[in-house]
């Protein structure tokens, strides 16, 4: 079996295993007779013909011919040039004998010609890695765009999300089904940008694994959003010369137990009070409660326990009875406490040694709002979740 061009013509040399490459590389290039002549009227001594002369496949390693189509090509172009701009030596053939050599000289001479020469040298001798085929490498390049894609569109849904964070907008509608009126702040928000932004549109229109909207989706965006703020938080912590906690526990809408944790220290000289998270209680005894807590601050504090100084919690006996409440349990096992309720702040500062950072440590700040909101009354509980 030989090469043809027209079979060669015919199939994407890319695409081809490289088994079959290396069998093509093997075959070496077609060099047939070919019935090519060119009639030249423009000199004085009359029209006389041109005639292909097969010693040009000598004389030009690399020039192949098609005995059908009575053309020449270039065998390394043929293989490894896609471009279809060029198409000369790679799709229809040359067949200007009167301006061979200088048509040979100015493709030789290419960039491209060179590139693809080196491509059909290297074929079957390089690394597995430089072999890696253009298929491969293909389809690579697809998926990297596909990443990006999806990394644009969870953007735009972050952005979303973050939106109603900051305006206290619960995601969620009582109705969020297609002919619905009214789907919710956060659907008719998506739906909104999709307006502005086609390549959202599109996608929701098309998507039919991730569209990125479902509940789930959104209650791991907010759970990886807290993560991100938690990592920085427990940096700051780590860096700070003293931490307070302020706890409370409630129950929420679907009548569940959790308490709230908010950590107070300083931060480049600032004071700054940041909600850490809610924590899920199922034992509401001040033990539990405690247990609780101490989990929580276990890893934060594992290197420098002292560096808790205060602890506020309401009035109710189970947080902060002097007898066994959460406070005195935290106290007795590893730290220290000043104050039993947030009010207390207000005055702990004159009671406190004459130090300018811990006189910064207790100002009144502002609330810790915005990721309370963002990670409690945005998430979904209960039976919806
Ligand atoms: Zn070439």
């Amino acid at each position: 079996m030989a090469n043809e061009v027209q079979n060669l013509l015919k199939g994407e040399f890319s695409r081809l295993p490289l088994a079959e490459k290396i069998i093509i590389k093997s075959l070496g290039r077609p060099i047939p007779n070919i019935n090519l002549t060119q009639a030249d009227k423009s000199t004085k001594a009359g029209c006389f013909k041109r005639h292909f002369k097969k010693d040009i496949y000598n004389k030009n390693k690399w020039i192949c011919g098609c005995g059908t189509l009575n053309a020449l090509f270039c065998f390394p172009c043929l293989l490894f040039y896609s471009d279809a701009a060029e198409k000369t030596w790679t799709r229809t053939g040359f067949k200007d004998l009167k301006h061979i050599n200088q048509k040979i000289s100015k493709h030789e001479n290419s960039a491209r010609h060179m590139i693809c020469s080196t491509e059909l040298a290297l074929l079957g001798t390089a690394s597995i890695a430089a072999q890696l085929d253009s298929a491969y490498r293909q389809n690579i390049i697809k998926h990297n765009e596909q990443v990006d894609k999806n990394r644009y569109l969870l953007k735009r849904i972050i952005n979303c999300i973050k939106f109603c964070g900051k305006l206290e907008l619960a995601l969620r509608g009582h109705d969020e089904s297609e002919d619905s009126e009214n789907r919710g702040i956060f659907r008719e928000l998506i739906n909104f940008t999709s307006e502005l932004d086609t390549i959202l549109k599109e996608h929701l229109k098309s998507a039919t694994l991730f569209k990125g909207t479902s509940k789930t989706v959104q209650n791991e965006i907010l759970d990886s959003m807290l993560e991100v703020c938690q990592q920085e938080i427990r940096q700051q912590i780590n860096a700070a010369e003293f931490l307070a906690i302020q706890c409370d526990e409630t129950t929420d809408i679907s009548h569940h137990c959790q308490m709230v944790m908010i950590f107070r220290y300083l931060h480049e000289g600032e004071i700054q009070e940041r909600f850490w998270r809610f924590l899920s209680v199922t034992d509401k005894t001040a033990e539990g409660l405690a247990k609780c807590i101490e989990e929580e601050l276990g890893p934060l504090l594992k290197d420098s326990p002292n560096k808790l100084i205060a602890q506020t919690y309401d009035g109710a006996n189970v947080m902060s009875g002097s007898s066994g409440g959460v406070q005195t349990k935290i106290s007795e096992r590893s730290f220290y406490t000043l104050l039993r309720s947030p009010t207390e702040l207000n005055y702990a500062e004159s009671s406190q040694p004459k130090s300018k950072s811990k006189s910064v440590f207790f100002k009144p700040v502002g609330n810790s709002k915005f990721l309370l909101q963002l990670h409690a009354q945005m998430r979904f509980i209960g039976k919806n979740s």
